[in-house]
């Protein structure tokens, strides 16, 4: 019997390539059968500014599985990401993407890189939870949860497992970031430690960015939060060869969506030019999830003897290495003609049957909360927005334990005591504190937000200070 799973075509170049690799699973006797929907930019301009026609969540809730094609979001605000609704409505948490260099015959400056990117897909700086708060600052909440890190560290090393590979590197910026990407971190650690057949590493991710883009071979599986894996997985896969040969899998509980890294295209569509690799890889990726391993190795070998025999299209023919420069559909055919065939200079590929567990985070019992203090965080521009002149206004508000301890701007400390030569915005935090141990009530906090509100001073958001089993949960200022 067959599988039914759910196919989008996409916009741009996404028709054309979509129909490469479904000929090419079909030629390799993939038992699959699609149910195709309709989603992008024909959906967003008939006015739906989810891109997503209501019908297409019933066919993913009874396919489970998503083939899609790129889609083109149309410009302007209003339009949401249907990959962003896609991932966080189907709880894809892990999003894997292998980037693998074809040396020689395709061009890199990194012969015999074999890195898979694996990026938290739901959380950190995508919730898209932004504000503009006075008239010079906008801020993005960044959030990262301890289940949400411990399922994609917790991922990583599974995945390791599964695939044979030896090493999971961590990257993350906890030096500046101590709360979010501290806890990130700290997962991480604890989860490497339940694997002590593999090894584990961390890396600041500056330095491990630059040390990934200039020795791609050190590293085998490297797991990050959403945004650095966002940027270093297309850093990751260019450098490979280019961003149009590699696949990405969407990973969940509950369903799994399967992709090309790079976009639609649009000035190339319809032209009959685009490579469809990418977008075979995902395929690849998607049979290994539905236990078609043999197909998948299948497809995976007559691609690799494609691309040494030097059929390549536009983006990777190179005069003196490539045979052949051939279209979308021409591809598809030098690909189906090499079905059972495997490479002889690559690496041929197999997947062995080694299935791997979807993880889901581990309940804890809550930490000991207490209430310390609240940052105030005002909109302020008078008196040459001197700090002391803040400072001491605000101060008047001091009461029932509660007392002014810092103001800072754009997190450093300027009072008491700051320099005169600090840049000051019109966005100033403003910390107030309890001196006892005692756990602070909210009333006592929304007394002073009235006092200060009474002192005339414009309020425009809060943050609770708490400890947690008597460890501070907020940051220190700069300077402080
Ligand atoms: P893009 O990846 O579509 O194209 C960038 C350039 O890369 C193209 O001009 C082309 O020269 C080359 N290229 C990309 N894929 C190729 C292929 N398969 N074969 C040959 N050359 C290829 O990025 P963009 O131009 O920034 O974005 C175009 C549209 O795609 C935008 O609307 C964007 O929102 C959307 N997008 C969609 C996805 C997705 O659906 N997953 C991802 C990224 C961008």
């Amino acid at each position: 019997m067959n599988r039914e799973i759910t196919v989008a075509r996409g916009d741009g170049i996404g028709p054309e390539i979509m129909d490469a690799c479904l000929r090419i699973l079909e030629a390799a006797g993939a038992p699959l059968d699609y149910d195709e929907v309709n989603v992008g930019e024909k959906v967003y301009l008939s006015g739906n500014t989810s891109g997503i026609e209501p019908n297409v969540w019933d066919s993913l809730r009874r396919t489970k599985v998503f083939y899609k094609a790129p889609l083109t979001t149309p410009q302007g605000t209003g339009f949401k990401s249907i990959n962003v609704t896609t991932r966080k409505t189907l709880g894809l948490y892990s999003n894997v993407r292998p980037c693998v260099s074809f040396d020689p015959f395709v061009r890199t400056k990194h012969p015999g890189m074999d890195v898979v990117i694996i990026r938290e897909n739901e959380e950190d700086l995508y919730a898209g939870i932004e504000h503009r708060q006075t008239d010079e600052v906008c801020q993005t909440l960044k959030l990262i949860s301890r289940p949400g890190s411990e399922k994609i560290c917790r991922y990583a090393f599974e995945y390791a497992r599964a695939y044979g590979r030896k090493k999971v590197t961590c990257f993350t910026k906890d030096n500046i970031m101590k709360q979010s990407d501290g806890l990130f971190h700290s997962v991480f650690d604890e989860v490497a430690s339940e694997y002590s057949d593999i090894e584990s590493e961390h890396w600041i991710v500056d330095i491990g960015a630059a040390k990934l883009a200039d020795t791609p071979e050190n590293f085998d599986v490297v797991v990050l939060p959403n945004l650095y894996g966002d940027v270093l997985s297309d850093v990751a896969a260019q450098i490979a060869g280019s961003v149009g040969m590699a696949g990405s899998a969407n990973i969940g509980e509950h369903a799994a969506m399967f992709e090309a890294i790079h976009g639609s295209a649009p000035r190339r569509a319809g032209q009959n030019l685009a490579n469809p690799s990418g977008l075979l890889m995902g395929g690849v990726l998607m049979l290994v999830h539905l236990g078609m391993r043999e197909t998948a190795g299948k497809v995976h070998n007559a691609w690799l003897k494609t691309l040494e025999d030097g059929i390549h299209t536009y983006d990777i023919f190179r005069d003196g290495v490539s045979k052949q420069k051939v279209g979308t559909r021409e591809f598809g055919d030098a690909v189906i003609e090499r079905i059972g065939a495997k490479p002889e200079n690559l690496p041929a590929v197999e997947y062995p049957d080694r299935p791997m567990t979807i993880p889901t985070a581990t309940p804890r019992a809550p930490q000991q909360k207490l209430l310390r203090g609240v940052d105030v965080f005002i909109a302020w521009t008078d008196s040459d927005r001197n700090p002391d002149v803040l400072g001491e206004g605000l101060a008047r508000a001091d009461g029932d334990g509660l007392t002014l301890s810092m103001i800072t701007n754009r997190g450093l400390k300027v009072w008491p005591n700051g320099a005169p030569e600090t840049f000051c915005t019109d966005h100033w935090r403003c910390r107030f504190g309890v001196a006892d141990d005692a756990s602070l009530e909210q009333e006592r906090i929304f007394q002073l937000l009235s006092r200060v509100g009474a002192l005339g001073y414009d309020v425009i958001k809060t943050e609770h200070l708490y400890t947690f089993d008597g460890v501070p949960g907020y940051s220190l200022g700069q300077g402080q």
